[in-house]
């Protein structure tokens, strides 16, 4: 097996010919390592190869592995469903967060975020995939969505995030990604300020780039195929 260096490499490689490819600079894709199921040793495997932003879903999971590797420089972003009975430990912890489809728990995060911290970079999540998906908002009810999130002062609204079901079909996985980047620009030309378009995985981390994205997330790639992935909920 290689090692997490060599896949963090690997996977640069990946990021920087789609890039190329696409004829966007490869320095604008930032890589966010999922470590979702994965234990802390290997996270800070990928930090000793040059990484520092890891993503969790599970909010309690990641709560442990913030303990135990506390005393490295690592930034933490939530890329996993957000339900209300977490808000403050996230707003307390996480430095981003890429699930935001509901403006209550925005309104949570934002009363919920330390004053002493910097506000919290947030995403709204899109739902490109129509029933197959129960997460994201839907695609006609982002732009409210958005506007009132960056109207909340401790939240720092930076973009859009979302995942499409997967499919092999390139074409397919392109008109999804094209769908969330044109409401992304649509966004920018009302008025907001944002930077982030959080989409493609290890799957399709190509046809994201092709698309636009500036964040991409990965997690098998990077650590491995996961033993068992716990139920969301
Ligand atoms: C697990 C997960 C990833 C990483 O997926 P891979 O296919 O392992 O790269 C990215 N984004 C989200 C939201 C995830 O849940």
């Amino acid at each position: 097996m290689r090692s997490i260096h060599d896949n963090l490499q690997a996977v640069k490689a990946r990021i920087a010919s789609a890039a190329r490819a696409a004829g966007r600079d490869p320095g604008a894709v930032i890589l966010l390592a999922v470590s979702k199921t994965h234990a802390p040793a290997l996270i800070e495997q990928a930090f000793a190869a040059g990484q520092c932003a890891f993503g969790e879903n599970y909010v309690q999971e990641a709560l442990d592995k913030m303990g135990a590797l506390a005393r490295l420089p690592l930034e933490w972003h939530l890329v996993g469903p957000l339900q209300s009975n977490k808000t403050r430990l996230v707003a307390e912890r996480f430095q981003w967060v890429h699930t935001l489809d509901r403006e209550r728990i925005a309104r949570r995060l934002s009363e919920q975020r330390p004053d002493a911290m910097a506000p919290l970079d947030v995403l709204v999540q899109v739902n490109v995939s129509g029933e197959a998906s129960k997460s994201g908002v839907a695609p006609r009810e982002a732009a409210a969505l958005a506007q009132a999130v960056a109207a909340l002062p401790k939240l720092r609204l930076r973009g859009l995030m979302a995942v499409p079901e997967p499919t092999d079909d390139e074409g397919l996985q392109r008109a999804r990604f094209r769908e969330v980047r044109e409401l992304y620009e649509s966004l920018k030309h009302a008025g907001l300020q944002l930077d982030t378009l959080s989409m493609g995985m290890t799957a399709d981390l190509e046809a994201a780039i092709a698309e636009g994205s500036t964040m991409v997330r990965i997690g098998t790639a990077i650590f491995g195929v996961r033993q068992k992935v716990k139920d969301a909920a």
